[in-house]
């Protein structure tokens, strides 16, 4: 094992640097070439990359995005594009690679190992939405960025006496929802997996205004409704000034907090680890409070739904 390629595919998340250090540095200090494939796979492709050495990842371990870039690839959804990239991989003597980013990107993994390149994956994603594992880089800074937001939001909604409908990100998996809806006091999370309506939501305001709340926080995950429109029902019915806000790609960004960059660090190390033994199609995970591997496939075929646990906690705590 001589040179080894490092990705980030898919959306970017806070700690993918620290991931990238991790794999540069690891790779190094085994006598390997870490080299750095710029926008996902179609840095493969069409041959984007650069050489790193210790000082390309100095500096970096504390900052948000990634400094690989990352995009989506398209052409990675046909064979004869894959069969070219793992065909620049062997021009390049290139003998394994990490690729950092969520299920898509696993799957275009999963392709080349079995090509013959062998490629580990490492959970990269704020929405934590990935099955195998318990957590992903960038969910913890995510949420952290939503917590900080939602507390200025209540502030204002308590000084008017408002409902604030925020929306926030995770388009099919409600973990970001339900744990910053916990963490930031909201009477109701709005999520794919919980089948609440606006009339039950505003029926918990209503109880809660009871006993003496005047203002309200209503967090709904994005691809659960319009939140302009929640905020106009929840409006409709109590009569309680409401107003949306969507939080976007600010989740998305800033210095990962110490969580991320521990869990990245360990994830990067441990794949340079798992290329070094001679494994391919391996997806890294934690697993309580472990760190795992699994066969990417099976990985694939995996499913985790969220807390219902936290959930009750939350509505028992909040209304
Ligand atoms: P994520 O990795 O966060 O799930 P995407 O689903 O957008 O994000 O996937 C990122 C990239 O991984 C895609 O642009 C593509 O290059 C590659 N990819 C995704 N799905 C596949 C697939 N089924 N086959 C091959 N490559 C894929």
């Amino acid at each position: 094992m001589k040179k080894i390629g490092v990705l980030t595919s898919g959306g970017d998340s806070p700690g993918m640097n620290a991931a990238i250090r991790a794999v540069v540095r690891t790779a190094l200090k085994k006598g390997m070439q870490p080299i750095g494939f710029i926008k996902g796979y179609n840095g493969l492709l069409y041959e984007n990359y650069m050489e790193m050495d210790w000082s390309s990842v100095s500096n970096i371990i504390q900052r948000g995005g990634t400094v690989l870039k990352t995009a989506r690839c398209k052409e990675f959804y046909e064979p004869e594009y894959r069969q070219k990239a793992y065909e620049n991989a062997k021009a390049m003597g290139l003998d394994g690679l990490v690729v950092i980013g969520g299920d898509g990107s696993y799957r275009g993994a999963g392709y080349l190992s079995e090509l013959g390149l062998p490629c580990i994956g490492i959970p990269g994603t704020i929405d934590n939405d990935i099955a195998c594992t318990d957590y992903t880089i960038g969910y913890d800074t995510a949420m952290n960025t939503v917590v900080e937001c939602v507390d200025k939001l209540n502030d204002t909604s308590q000084s008017h006496e408002r409902c604030s409908v925020i929306e926030v990100m995770g388009r099919h998996a409600g973990y970001i929802a339900l744990n910053t809806g916990i963490a930031t006091g909201a009477v109701q999370i709005m999520t794919e997996e919980i089948p609440v309506t606006v009339e039950q939501v505003a029926e918990n305001i209503e109880r809660t205004r009871g006993y003496g709340k005047d203002h309200f926080i209503v967090i709904v995950s994005e691809g659960f409704g319009n939140p302009n429109e929640v905020a106009l029902k929840i409006q409709e019915i109590t009569g309680i000034d409401s107003r949306a806000t969507i939080l976007g790609h600010i989740q998305r960004g800033g210095n990962p907090t110490l969580r991320d960059r521990v869990v990245a660090t360990i994830m990067g190390n441990y794949a340079v680890n798992l290329l070094e033994a001679g494994k391919t199609n391996r997806v890294i995970a934690m697993k309580d409070h472990h760190y795992v591997d699994y066969d990417i496939q099976e990985a694939l075929a995996m499913k985790k739904g969220l807390n219902m646990q936290f959930y009750d906690a939350m509505l028992d705590v909040s209304c």
